[in-house]
């Protein structure tokens, strides 16, 4: 804003070369224009770095991240033999405070029963001396003696009132050594804190990787492996999906020529009244008496295949019906030119009656 009034106030030629040399909308002088620019640098540094990482490989930042866990497991580690060694040192120090005051109590206690002896031994040299004798000079001599003792008892107990002050100085030492252990302990088991949650964070991090890569690779897995999936698939085709097994019974005659003629489709022999499903989704487009059939139903499946289901005892579904892969249309007969009952399955394909057995087979199902 200063910049814009100098100018104004400026003459013709400044306000020229001004102009020449500020960029439009900033002003070299405003001095609001340089935050503002950082401003919007830092965010967007901020991103490239994001970039930078989510460019790096899943396996560089698996390798990096373990590098992380050891170094933060070989600090937790570290900070646990500070903290054992704080620990040692401050139950020492708290073993010697306690050390320290059994000395002072015990000192205490000896200056406690040399004062009482003292006063004894004082006492009695008072009653000797004073008391009446028969001999003056046996008790002057008893007197002197006896003073020389309470001298030297005097002397013993201020050596002992002496010990006791310097027990009391080292209970002091002690304690403030206990102090000291007590706030290096405490610094060390923070610090072991600190060093725990960093692994556990490396960790998590780690496995967080770890987990990402299973999923990347199972998803490339799947990607490679054929359609209709897996290695199980190329060993042994699995039903593909939506084709089902017309009936239950035993395969008893296949497709080509028999008895002079030709057998267009595939026989699978049970009980009456077997339940009859369609192979697949499709809609009916036949459904009750044929020639030679004796009853039919025919269903015609989204991809144009027809099935047909021949010599069954009873049809379920009507003409224009919808049904689904594996939904009873039909149950087992015996009805036309049969003899035993059984279902004739034929499969058209582009309007030709092909060999059901591969066509199925190729699908999974094995008659
Ligand atoms: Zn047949």
């Amino acid at each position: 804003m200063r910049a814009r009034h100098v100018r104004r106030a400026a003459p013709v030629a400044l306000l020229a070369s001004l102009t020449l040399i500020s960029t439009p909308g900033i002003s070299f002088a405003d001095p609001a224009a340089a935050p503002t620019q950082q401003n919007v640098q830092a965010p967007l540094a901020a991103k490239q770095t994001e970039n930078k990482q989510a460019e790096k490989s899943l396996d560089e930042q698996i390798a990096s991240a373990e590098k992380a866990l050891d170094r933060a497991k070989k600090q937790t580690e570290d900070a646990q033999k500070r903290l054992d060694n704080t620990t040692s040192v401050h139950d020492k120090a708290k073993q010697a405070t306690a050390d320290a005051r059994a000395e002072v109590a015990e000192a205490r206690n000896a200056v406690t029963k040399a004062e009482a002896a003292l006063q004894r031994a004082e006492q009695r040299v008072e009653e000797e001396s004073s008391g009446f004798s028969v001999a003056g000079v046996v008790n002057s001599v008893l007197g002197f003696l006896g003073s020389d003792v309470t001298n030297s008892m005097s002397e013993d107990l201020e050596a002992k009132r002496g010990a006791v002050k310097d027990a009391e100085k080292a209970v002091e030492d002690a304690e403030r050594e206990e102090t000291k252990a007590e706030r290096a302990k405490v610094n060390a088991e923070k610090a072991h804190k600190q060093a725990s949650a960093k692994q556990d964070e490396k960790q998590s991090e780690l496995d967080k990787l770890n987990e990402r890569k299973q999923a990347e690779e199972a998803e490339k897995q799947a990607a490679e492996a054929p359609a209709g999936g897996g290695a199980a698939a190329a060993a042994a085709p699995a039903a593909a999906p939506g084709v089902v097994k017309p009936a239950e019974g035993t395969f008893t005659s296949g497709y080509g020529a028999r008895w002079g003629t030709t057998h267009y489709g595939v026989d699978i022999a049970n009980s009456i009244g077997t339940p009859i499903k369609s192979l697949m989704s499709g809609t009916v487009i036949s459904s009750g008496p044929a020639s030679g059939f004796g009853l039919w139903v025919r269903v015609q499946h989204d991809d144009g295949t027809i099935s047909v289901y021949g010599h069954i005892n009873e049809s379920l579904v009507s003409v224009g019906q919808r049904v689904e892969a594996g939904e009873q249309i039909a149950t087992m007969g015996n009805r036309g030119q049969s003899t035993g009952p059984h279902l004739h399955l034929e499969i058209i394909e582009n309007g030709a009656k092909i060999d059901p057995l591969p066509w199925l087979e190729a699908r999974g199902i094995v008659l």
